[in-house]
């Protein structure tokens, strides 16, 4: 597995019941909501990711993300580029579908989502490296000068 698109497709409830793993590595200037973020340049921006059929603590199906890289973000500050560390991890509990991924929203504090389709792994990790990019982007301490 690996890329962008289509092959990244899986059966997410049969990943969880066999406690499946899938990994790849994606290059996060190809995942448009995550590029506008990036600092401008030529080169790739490998992000390594791993979805891990798992349970929850109440014996739901779930998914367990991590994703980790470096990604260059611009210094709110002196607006200068800088790496920015990624290194993420986080649990998804499956739906049958969409009627009771309502249901569970209301009852269970974990993200939930609808697994009657096939699950994009690219998305996912689209979705969780939106979630964990800093709103304003700084240099850690002071700015280099
Ligand atoms: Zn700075």
């Amino acid at each position: 597995m690996g890329g962008t698109g289509r092959e990244t497709r899986f059966d997410a409830l049969r990943l969880a019941k066999q406690a499946g793993t899938l990994s790849g590595t994606i290059d996060a200037r190809a995942l448009p909501q995550v590029a506008d973020g990036l600092a401008p340049g030529p080169g790739a921006v490998p992000i390594v990711w791993t979805v891990a059929g798992a349970a929850s603590v109440d014996g739901r199906p779930a998914l367990s993300i991590s994703v980790s890289g470096r990604m260059p973000l611009v210094c709110q500050r002196c607006l200068a580029p800088f790496d920015w560390v990624v290194d993420q991890n986080t649990e998804l509990v499956l739906a049958a579908d969409e009627r009771e991924l309502a249901a569970l929203d209301e009852r269970i504090e974990a993200e939930v989502i609808a697994a009657d389709r096939p699950i994009d792994a690219a998305e996912l990790v689209e979705a969780e490296l939106v979630l964990s990019l800093p709103y304003a982007p700084r240099h850690e301490g002071a700015c280099p000068s």
